[in-house]
């Protein structure tokens, strides 16, 4: 896998981002972009800041809007500048930071960060909806003592199914309860249109027989044969995925639990399935925050 993320420097960071204001003004042309519609005058206004809160005015109305309502700021003691640089550390590095450094980084305690680190976190859940094509679907085990040590039924360690659309090089990732056709199928068809147009790629494990009999074309890859590769028929790509997901745990977090274990997926994907976007990380997730944000702009109660 190479990267090409769009680089933002800490230097930039700062020049954007050099105070609480400027990142409330951010939140706000964000939710904004074109003006307010006021709940009170119902005009299209443009609301100016109240100098020393964290509030806009209508300038017609004085009615006062808060544009980190409904978002992950909300009611946050926390400063937003520390929001901000928080997203700012956990979108710059390729394998994301933990709540421990993050609380090292903002000087803040350590359930303050695991708080963030949370909130923050929950903006990286996107899920690829709809893979039509060429998709590579495998199943690996992550935590135990031997995070990298492959195999099936391994004990201590927590199922995870992949899907990869190889073209899109886009990937989906859930944690399962096993490996069963029964807890595999449903995580295919919810996301790959059942169709002989679309080719499943996956080892010669058992489970994957019921491909086909579901309606796909399947490619299936002898690993047992030793075979890795034939043609079309591989699951390299989505094993790529598996390593750089071991990589990051062990370096970064050394262990999750398998109660976090999702989440830890969902930035994963996240950053893979962004890795070779023109925005910056940080611009991501900000957008992502908008888009969460209730109630959106334009739909003020
Ligand atoms: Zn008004």
């Amino acid at each position: 896998m190479t990267t090409k993320t769009a680089k933002y420097t800490i230097k930039e960071f700062n020049e954007k981002y050099p105070d609480d204001d400027t990142c409330l003004d951010r939140i706000f042309e964000g939710r904004y972009p074109d003006g307010v519609p006021c709940p009170v005058c119902k005009k299209i206004t443009k609301y100016y800041r109240k100098t020393g809160r964290k509030a806009y005015a209508c300038e017609f109305c004085a009615n006062q809007i808060y544009p980190t309502a409904g978002t992950i700021f909300h009611k946050s003691p926390t400063p937003l500048r520390s929001w901000f640089y928080a997203m700012f550390l956990m979108s710059a590095t390729r394998c994301g930071i933990s709540a421990k450094q993050l609380e090292r980084e903002l000087g803040v305690t350590y359930k303050t960060a695991w708080r963030m680190f949370k909130q923050i976190r929950s903006l990286m859940d996107e899920r690829v909806k709809s893979m039509n094509g060429h998709i590579e679907v495998d199943e690996t085990y992550i935590g135990g003592k031997h995070s990298g040590t492959p195999g099936r039924g391994a004990e201590g360690k927590t199922p995870v199914v992949g899907l990869i659309h190889r073209e899109q090089g886009q990937v989906n990732a859930t944690v399962t309860k096993d490996v069963k056709a029964r807890t595999i199928m449903p995580i295919i068809w919810n996301n790959v249109p059942r169709s002989t147009e679309n080719t499943i790629h996956t080892d010669e494990f058992a489970t994957y027989n019921y491909v086909r009999k579901l309606g796909y074309s399947h490619g299936v890859v002898q690993h047992g044969k030793g075979i890795y590769a034939e043609g079309l028929n591989h699951v390299n790509t989505v094993e790529g995925f598996w390593s750089l997901v071991k990589r990051g745990i062990n370096g970064v977090y050394h262990a999750v639990s398998p109660k976090y274990l999702q989440t830890y997926l969902n930035e994963y994907q996240f950053r893979y399935n962004h890795r070779k976007s023109e925005t910056p990380m940080f611009d991501l997730m900000m957008n992502r925050m908008l888009a969460l944000a209730v109630p959106p702009a334009g739909r003020l109660s």
